[in-house]
């Protein structure tokens, strides 16, 4: 009797196991139909051309390529990323995702969340240091009445008009038009069979063109990917809509959508081996992968991305920030950054800021007595245009005379320090040289 026992739970350990996997796991052949086409980037122009905008930002400072100025470690602060899904509906709105559908809706908030777990918790393999990307993302689902966007039709140049509207909300513009021939095979007639190719793809950062930022997605065909799931997968492979395939819908989309942010957040699907690691990572660009790894070395690409590229205007201002960027000998900024921490410059240390520093609404500059700050042709500002930021604290001992030896020193030549600059605007605006002096009054 006890043996009997004893096997019926092995029985119902297996078969619940197997459930568990069809649940969770999609199968590869249907997670071919969300992944991009491979070499999907469209335009791989990351040209520098910062040095050709001013001759103050050459580009000269060892930390522009230096990663582990940008990197993060397991004790950094998380990075808000905002998202925006464009889902674009005919004019009478139909024939796309429905904003009063409570399923439809649920759909955009799983993927919210699966993205930010994707990014969380990543696989431990490779020695990975970093398992959380300290990413996370906020999702904003915008509903369109445009038949000519639902088709694609110059959705890029209606994404970039709606980005540079005051007050609408900041995101990464995730485009979920559609192929009009897949519509009508797949959702209007029905079809078992799938009438769309591997098709997403991405425009990834730019490092120049700060005046046009703007990073869009091309999603196509996801409702009708959900049509033809809901539909056809549920018979093909006998398993119930919720949970089974619609766990494979979310988790398809989710690995689709974090392979092109990715691209947004300039890392490639041709990266050399040894940083690419395992065919679990995110930007592999073939289905059959769990898509739930990054090298450490991808890691600090996006985060340096999110310092130096049009990425960095998605990420919300930080109230708190990582350890600050402590200056104890003699550095330089030449290149056009945004900072998630504050400045400190020691004793005896000097840096030199010849380009544009857009500092956290919460972040200062600190000089220590004896430590030096030169802004010569740069700007400090904020990050976000509608803020202000900490300012330089100059410390020292009022009593004690004004030299260096007890008074941090601030040197501003040719200085043009811009408060409510907004983040899009060139470094092209400069006063006269107000000289050197002690404590700025
Ligand atoms: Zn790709």
């Amino acid at each position: 009797m006890k043996s009997i026992k004893l096997f019926s739970i092995i029985v119902i350990m297996i078969f619940a196991n197997g459930i568990l996997k069809a649940q969770t796991e999609i199968p590869p052949e249907l997670l071919e139909i969300f992944m991009p086409a491979s070499g999907s980037t469209i335009d791989t122009n990351t040209t520098d051309g910062m040095a050709q905008v001013s001759p103050y930002c050459p580009r000269l400072s060892p930390w522009y390529t230096d990663s582990s100025f940008f990197m993060i470690n397991p004790n950094s602060i998380e990075k808000i990323v905002g998202v925006n899904f464009f889902i674009f509906q005919k004019n009478d709105g139909s024939a796309n995702f429905q904003e009063d559908d409570t399923e439809h809706i649920k759909i955009f908030q799983d993927i919210e969340i699966a993205l930010n777990n994707r990014f969380k918790n990543l696989r431990q393999l490779c020695g990975l240091v970093n398992t959380d990307t300290k990413i996370r993302f906020v999702c904003t689902p915008i509903f369109v009445r445009n038949s000519d966007l639902w088709k694609g039709k110059e959705r890029h140049l209606w994404a970039q008009a709606f980005e540079a509207t005051p007050g609408s909300p900041n995101g990464i513009n995730v485009l979920f038009f559609m192929h009009e021939d897949a519509y009508v095979k797949n959702v209007i007639e029905n079809d078992s069979i799938k009438h769309w190719e591997k098709e997403w793809n991405t425009l990834p950062p730019s490092t120049t063109f700060f005046n046009v930022p703007y990073l869009y997605i091309n999603a196509p065909n996801l409702f009708v990917k959900y049509h033809w799931m809901k539909n056809w997968a549920t018979v093909q492979y006998g398993l119930p809509w919720n949970p089974a395939i619609y766990g494979w819908f979310i988790d398809g989309t989710v690995k689709g959508l974090a392979h092109e942010l990715g691209h947004c957040f300039n890392i490639r699907n041709n990266i050399v081996p040894q940083n690419y690691c395992d065919s679990a990572n995110i930007m592999n660009p073939v289905g059959s992968s769990s898509h739930d790894y990054l090298s450490d070395w991808e890691i600090s690409i996006i985060h340096r991305a999110f310092a130096v590229t049009t990425a960095r205007k998605y990420v919300h201002d930080q109230t708190t920030l990582d350890a600050p960027l402590v200056i104890t000998d003699s550095k330089f900024i030449d290149f056009d950054v945004r900072l998630y921490r504050d400045i400190v410059i020691e004793s005896g240390a000097q840096l030199t800021i010849t380009c544009k520093v857009l500092m956290p609404s919460s972040g200062r500059i600190i000089i220590h007595p004896g430590g030096k700050l030169i802004v010569d042709g740069g700007i400090l500002t904020n990050a976000c245009s509608d803020k202000l930021w900490q300012g330089i604290y100059i410390s020292g001992n009022a009593d004690m005379p004004q030299t260096a030896q007890y008074q941090g020193v601030t040197v501003l030549s040719l200085l043009t320090m811009k408060i409510f600059l907004p983040p899009t605007t060139l470094l092209l605006e400069r006063t006269l040289p107000c000289g050197e002096f002690w404590a700025c009054k």
